[in-house]
């Protein structure tokens, strides 16, 4: 079983690190989607199956928070895993990304971080080593 994963971020850079933080985790993952910001986010998960959706918090057009909204008040995504990544340092805004089912991962992060997130999401790592 592979993930399909949706990578949200308005930088490159970044999106770019965490596809590789991935594959450096081992984590097996089949499509991968990108987009530039919520909006652009939203269209991809209409089109594609996505798995597991990366997403970052300050992006222009539409940001992490208000794509989040828009996930959970589809019945077909409602319970799609998300990770933010995100330096973003409030703790009121990351507990309400948390009371919106997100993960929240803090920037700048490490492949480790990122496998046992996913595992405790997905419990896919513990199925690759059986
Ligand atoms: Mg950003």
């Amino acid at each position: 079983m592979s993930l399909n994963i949706l990578v949200v971020d308005d930088s490159t850079v970044v999106r770019l690190s965490i596809v590789r933080a991935l594959r450096l985790a081992e984590i097996p993952v089949g499509e991968v989607h990108e987009a530039s910001n919520g909006q652009e986010g939203l269209a991809v998960l209409k089109d594609h199956w996505v798995d597991l959706i990366f997403a970052d918090i300050n992006m222009p057009v539409m940001n992490g928070e208000e794509m989040i909204k828009h996930i959970r008040a589809e019945p077909a995504w409602e319970e799609t895993p998300i990770i933010v990544i995100s330096t973003e340092g409030s703790r009121t805004r990351i507990e309400r990304l948390e009371q919106a089912g997100a993960r929240f991962v803090h920037k700048p992060f490490s492949p480790e971080t990122i496998r046992e997130v996913i595992n405790e999401i997905t419990g896919i790592c513990h199925e690759q080593q059986v």
